[in-house]
């Protein structure tokens, strides 16, 4: 028995949630539900997080939640609910299998059946943005060590307990060369741990622009937030209906299951909504605790129906479907399907006890950190980059000087073009004169300097070589 929470959500969340409930339970899942309350009248009842804090608690104590969707009020202030239970719960993993069900569901691509692993609390996500100048505003991407190893490791092993054949790393390290470099970069390292496993990286874009086009060449795909939260939607509505994807999120310690799709207000109330969205992320939370054959009968039956033609009204189609039901009949059907397994579509076998074999992240030993250099930001109203830098050599002092300006990256001094377009928004490099080593103090030194001279500095960026090796990028064009 396993107890676990569950909230009903909005709109069509509680017609979907009940359907989905009864499936299971009529499968033999074993669970104990605590059902709390999350949205749309949490949140109008002036909670901004849309969750009261009795039900962190028991959200935390469960460890294990499935959540129907909610609304999300309009207007500001109110904060997203999916994103915060991710990052307070730290559910790192974000994974969405998408499937087609040809020749049952339309859909243009019928081998498709991928598994996009997104990870799921870094990157731009982070949320951290600043105005710098009158011009330029920053979002900082931030991706760290642990982040890549536990989601990449994630990935091999979910295509090994899956039976998986390939892992696909998407990543835009030709230009984000540390960020998105360390996560191709650990992915090679892990690839190395699963030689039974083939692994291959692309980068994003040309991904992407093949994985719409021909989505059966991949099999798991790993990738970082962003990419991950544009292309696992492209792939569900591409698989055929954004009504048919579920999607878990899985942490070291919590795991929330979820549909992919909000909560159709407009449908809400009218038996009308298809419940396999929500369906499909509680196979992936029984197979999550252990309940391995109860998820491959519920998966059997459902893939059954759909096969069937039994079909709600969105993949509901004349000539392939058989019968247009409700929410309830759908799931009426998929119960008395319950045992039986589908003959066309690929019947499901999990692998019993088959647990992911996710160690804690192991911190390593420090690296020789040298500093080396230091990056100024200025803001600066001028537009001669070589005005600029006759003032900030200034600033320089005997041990340290000017060695580059850039603008937006590139590089604009010395032996800039004319033609690259300036902002207020300058970044001015200091090496070292003597040496390769900067200290520390000397920074303030070149602060103080600056300060004296009138000059805006915004921020500073001090650059490090790790074990020798350089831990920032190249100015563009330098
Ligand atoms: P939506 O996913 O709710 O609906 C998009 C379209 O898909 C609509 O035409 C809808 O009728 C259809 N649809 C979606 N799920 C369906 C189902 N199960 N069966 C049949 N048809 C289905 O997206 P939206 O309209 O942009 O958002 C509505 C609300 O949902 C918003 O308040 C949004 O904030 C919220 N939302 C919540 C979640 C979540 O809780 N995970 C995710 C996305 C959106």
């Amino acid at each position: 028995m396993t107890r676990i929470t569950v909230a009903k959500g909005d709109g069509i969340g509680p017609e979907i949630m009940d359907a989905t409930l009864k499936i299971i339970i009529a499968a033999g899942a074993e669970l104990e539900i605590d059902e709390i309350e999350v949205g749309e009248k949490v949140y109008l009842s002036g909670n901004t997080s849309g969750i009261a804090s009795e039900s962190w608690d028991i959200i935390r104590r469960n460890k294990v939640f499935l959540k129907a969707p909610i609304t999300t009020p309009q207007g500001g202030g109110y904060k997203s609910l999916n994103v915060t239970t991710r990052k307070f719960l730290g559910l790192y993993s974000n994974v969405r299998p998408c499937m087609s069900l040809h020749p049952f569901v339309e859909t243009k691509h019928p081998k498709m059946d991928i598994v996009i692993i997104r990870e799921n609390e870094e990157d731009l996500y982070a949320g951290i943005e600043h105005q710098q100048t009158d011009e330029v505003v920053q979002c900082l991407k931030l991706i760290s060590r642990p982040g890549c190893e536990k989601i990449v490791r994630y990935a091999f092993e979910y295509a090994k307990v899956y039976g998986r054949k390939k892992v696909t790393c998407f990543t835009k390290d030709n230009i984000m060369k540390q960020t998105d470099g360390l996560f191709h970069q650990v992915f090679d390292e892990i690839g190395l741990e699963y030689p039974e496993i083939e692994n291959e990286h692309w980068i994003v874009d040309i991904g992407a622009a093949k994985m719409a086009d021909t989505p059966e060449i991949f099999d798991v795909i790993v990738t970082l937030n962003l990419y991950g939260d544009i292309l696992s939607d492209i792939a569900a509505q591409i698989a055929g209906s954004v009504g048919l994807a579920g999607s878990a999120n899985i942490g070291e310690e919590c795991a929330m299951f979820e549909a992919i799709h909000g909560s159709a207000p407009r449908r809400a109330d009218q038996n009308l909504a298809n419940p396999s969205g929500l369906l499909e992320g509680a196979v992936m939370m029984l197979n999550h605790i252990g309940q391995t054959e109860i998820a491959e009968k519920v998966q059997n039956a459902w893939l059954k129906t759909i096969e069937d033609g039994i079909h709600t009204y969105d993949i509901y189609k004349e000539g392939i479907s058989k019968e247009k039901v409700g929410t309830k009949e759908f799931a009426q059907a998929v119960i008395a399907n319950l045992g039986k397994n589908p003959s066309q579509l690929k019947q499901v076998s999990y692998a019993k006890d088959a647990v992911l074999n996710l160690p804690k992240y192991a911190k390593k030993p420090a690296k020789n950190k040298e500093l080396v250099g230091i990056d100024l930001f200025i803001h600066w109203n001028g537009t001669d980059p070589n005005e600029l830098a006759e003032k900030i050599k200034t600033i320089g002092t005997e041990n340290k000087h000017l060695t580059m300006i850039t603008n937006r990256g590139i590089k604009v001094w010395p032996d800039g073009f004319n033609e690259t377009y300036c902002t207020d928004h300058w970044r001015c490099r200091f090496k070292p004169t003597h040496g390769k080593l900067i200290e520390k103090s000397q920074i303030i030194t070149l602060l103080s300097n600056a300060l004296d001279a009138k000059i805006d500095v915004i921020k500073t960026e001090n650059l490090y070589d790790f074990d020798g090796k350089a831990g920032y990028s190249l100015g563009q064009g330098q």
